[in-house]
């Protein structure tokens, strides 16, 4: 079977999906890798490299489509609705398409997949357990998202982040709030902690008290009803608008004696909660600096504007969007290990997909012409698929 590795088209996009160093792998369960050229040097992996690890280096993309048997991408069609849309008619009937293909946010790009007959698989829809771990490339990017937020929110602070006892006198450390610790908050927590800010932290699960603690924040108590919010996975179920709005008033103080708030709150599938309002910015002092993580699912603060800086009263409202694109090196080596175990999960045995898996069940997005994700299909309004075939 034939892995076939492009160059991606997402504009900014800098991340590879297979790394030279993942291609053993794949070739000693049976695999040929194809990479096309100059696909792993935005990320610092020249064809060479993959060459000497024993992929084979296509000179276009269209070689790549029409050879592979299997396109592994960080980016596909529905993650890249623009761009990738070329690559559409590149693809052909059963083929294997991996990769983050956002199929919640854009269910329509799913239905385009079906009807090129292809059979993709969207890590999005990962299940979050123990054995899947290894595989989950949400949760590897997060992580470089939360470092690189930190590092931000320090870069666009007029302070500085450590105390510093100095003939100059002393120095404050800056005071970082992480709303969200998730993934990328508690890696958020742990960087801000290492550049030596003060870091708080508050979550809606109370199982983030002691994950928050852990890397070195303390952690914020609000007297919220928060019984039954927990979804399981280090998920949060979603509030109605009255928890939301009692939310902010309690954390408004908060906000507000903070010099740098780190925004990473999400509920699966849903829209971002607005937990920052502009009247919660406009009691910020000036100077200090908002990074909204989830800018792309609509941002967990009023202002933010995705992809954008905005200031409002000299508060910065930074709309991060695509932050592991900018730690390309990195962020391509987890994720390539991700998407390697995953395809080895999938097809390393048969070569064909065992939907009694959980796995591949639940990450099987289109297949034989159909949307088959249940929750994708409810998205589009289709009724539930039939009951799948063996094959
Ligand atoms: P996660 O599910 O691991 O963490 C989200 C956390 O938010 C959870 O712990 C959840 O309990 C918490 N939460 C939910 N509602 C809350 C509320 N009302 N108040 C406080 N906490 C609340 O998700 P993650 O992988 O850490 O991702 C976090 C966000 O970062 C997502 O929006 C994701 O899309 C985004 N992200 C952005 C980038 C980027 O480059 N901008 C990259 C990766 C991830």
């Amino acid at each position: 079977m034939i892995v076939g590795v492009v160059r991606e088209t997402f504009p900014g996009e800098r991340r590879v999906a297979l790394t030279p160093a993942v291609i053993p792998n794949l070739t000693r369960a049976g695999f040929r890798v194809v990479v096309e050229a100059g696909a792993g040097e935005a990320a610092g992996f020249d064809d060479a490299a993959y060459a000497e690890k024993g992929a084979e280096i296509a000179a276009g993309r269209d070689e790549v489509f029409g050879r592979a048997d299997v396109l592994v991408q960080v980016r596909g069609y529905g993650a890249n609705p623009e761009a990738g849309r070329a690559d559409l008619s590149r693809l052909r009937p059963g083929q294997v398409l991996i990769g983050f293909l956002d199929p919640i946010a854009n269910p329509e790009a799913a239905a385009e997949l079906a009807a090129r007959e292809v059979t993709a698989f969207a890590l999005e829809l990962l299940p979050r357990i123990t054995r899947a771990q290894p595989m989950d490339a949400l949760s590897s990017q997060a992580t470089v998202a939360g470092y690189k937020a930190a590092l931000l929110a320090a870069e666009a602070l007029p302070k500085l982040f450590p105390m510093l006892i100095t003939a100059a006198g002393t120095i404050t450390p800056a005071k970082v709030f992480v709303i969200g610790a998730g993934v990328a908050g508690l890696q958020a927590i742990a960087t801000a902690r290492r550049l030596g800010a003060v870091v708080s932290a508050y979550d809606v699960r109370p199982a983030a008290k002691e994950e928050a603690e852990s890397v070195g924040a303390r952690f914020i108590e609000l007297p919220l009803e928060t019984a039954g919010v927990e979804a399981g996975g280090g998920y949060a179920r979603p509030m109605d608008e009255e928890f939301y709005r009692r939310q902010r008033e309690l954390m408004g103080q908060v906000v507000a004696e903070h010099d740098a708030v780190i925004a990473t709150a999400m509920v699966l599938g849903r829209r971002a909660p607005v937990l920052v309002t502009a009247e919660m910015v406009r009691g910020m002092r000036p100077g200090s600096v908002i990074v909204d993580l989830a800018a792309e699912r609509g941002g967990n603060c009023e202002l933010t504007r995705p992809g954008e800086t905005v200031e409002v009263n000299r508060v910065k409202i930074i709309g991060a969007v695509n932050l592991p694109a900018t730690v390309p090196y990195d962020a391509s080596q987890m994720y390539a290990r991700n998407v390697t175990n995953f395809l080895l999960h999938v097809l390393g045995g048969s070569g064909k997909p065992d939907l009694s898996d959980e796995i591949t069940r639940e990450t099987l997005l289109v297949r034989s012409g159909e949307v088959v994700s249940p929750r994708v299909r409810q998205l589009l309004g289709l009724p539930p698929v039939p009951a799948p075939s063996a094959d």
